[in-house]
Order: structure tokens, then sequence, then C-alpha cells
């Protein structure tokens, strides 16, 4: 490998970097979620669910968005990312993951020999939280149905869960992401089940401690081999 290469991996989304442990957030997350999400009345097309999500009112966040934010990428995709809730950026553009955090997952994709019109990518809200806080209980309950609906349209081969909003609501459960990244789980919506779910960091998270990049990329090229995908060799640890 020359040392441009190295260079800009190192620079991107592959640096040296010791075993870290998730941070604790002091954001509070969302307590005593039902523990099922029904779709039932929910459109059988993306189009039209995603409609249904432009036009919705069933929390307070539509007070304060300034669009929603439905999905990225492509309606057939076999591998699907999920995230917590869009930003500041993402509320002004409609699409999810274009700021920071977006621009490393982007580098985090292409490094795996994608691009982002190969893969989907969703949040579990569709409407920014003010001041990028957690969503709240009553949030989730309201939107989290429109999320199982892409999941069972789309019937990804892989999902990979970003981070701890993402992990503990959708598995329903108070596991750290430290404690659950890099193992895949079963993840069921009652109409679609996958055994490939698979919590990793989020990339805002890497973005403050970039030494658990290295983690997360042993996490994706695990979900590589699972997908049949080839690595480029330049882009290998
Ligand atoms: S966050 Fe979800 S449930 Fe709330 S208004 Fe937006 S689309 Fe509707």
């Amino acid at each position: 490998m020359s040392a441009i290469q190295r260079s800009k991996l190192n620079d991107g989304f592959l640096p040296k970097g010791a075993i870290v442990m998730a941070k604790k957030s002091k954001r509070s997350k969302p307590k005593n979620l039902p523990a099922t999400v029904s779709t039932d009345g929910l459109p059988n097309d993306f189009e039209s669910l995603q409609a249904d999500v432009a036009n919705c009112k069933k929390c307070k966040l539509c007070e304060t968005r300034h669009q929603t934010v439905f999905s990225d990428g492509s309606n057939k995709a076999k591998l699907m990312f999920i995230g917590e809730a869009p930003g500041e950026q993402e509320d002004e553009t409609g699409k999810p993951f274009v700021g920071r955090a977006g621009q490393l997952l982007t580098k985090m994709i292409e490094a795996m020999g994608l691009t982002r019109n190969e893969i989907y990518i969703a949040n579990i809200i569709k409407c920014r939280p003010p001041e990028n806080r957690y969503p709240e209980t009553e949030e989730v309950i309201q939107c989290q149905p429109y999320l199982m609906k892409q999941i069972e349209l789309l019937k990804p081969t892989v999902i990979v869960a970003l981070g701890t909003c993402a992990t503990q609501t959708l598995l329903r459960t108070e596991e750290t992401i430290s404690d659950m990244r890099g193992k895949y789980v079963t993840f069921d919506t009652g109409k679609f089940k996958t055994e490939h779910f698979m919590p990793t960091f989020h990339p805002s998270f890497l973005l403050r401690s970039p030494q658990g990049k290295k983690q997360v990329w042993k996490d994706l090229q695990v979900v590589a081999k699972t997908m049949g995908i080839k690595i480029p060799h330049q882009k290998s640890v």
C-alpha cells in the first residue's frame, strides 16, 4: 500500500486506534416503550408511506420541523442503516445523514465498496427533535411504525443499527452499545424477521471518539461477509 493510500485511510474512516468504550450519554432516552409496534393500516408502497410521513402531525415534532426526513438510498437495497433522528442539516435538506456524521457514514459505506445509492438509510424518528435531544417516548410510539413499515417493505438481508438510541429502542433493551456492538442479534417486526441485526457505534460518537472507528470497521467487515461483498483491497485495515 502506498503512503498516499495509507494517508487517505488514516485521514478517513480507518485510523489506528485503541479499543474504546462508548461514553455514557447525558441525554435521557425514551423509556417504557410498548413491546410491539403495529404497522396495520400503513400504505404498502414506499411512495405512499413517504407521503403519509410528509403530512404527519402525530406528535409535537411536526410543529418545529422544516421538513420530514424519510430515507436515502435504494428501495431495492439489501443493506439498511438505521439512525436515531434528523439533525439540523437533515431537517434543512430532507435527507438523513448529510451533516458531519453523515459524511463519515458515507466514507464507511464507500470503504465497504458500496455507494449510498446501493444501500437504504432511515431513522427511527422522521422529524428533528429540538436541539438534537433524544426522542421522547410518545414521539417514538407515534413514529416507529413508519420505520417498521419501511423495514417490512424493504426486507433487508442485514440491518445495521447506528448507536445507542437506535439499538436500545429497536431491541427494547437497556444493554449498552459497547456490550452489544459487533454481534448479530435477531430482529423481528412481527411481519419480517432477520437474524442479521448488527448494532454498532453511531458516526457522531466516532467524531468525538475516533478510536472507535476500528471497532466499527470490524463490525462492517462482518456485515460485508454476510452480504457477500468483497471489500476493495486498498480499503482493508
Ligand atoms: S416525528 Fe414522526 S410521528 Fe412525529 S410528526 Fe414527525 S413523522 Fe409524525
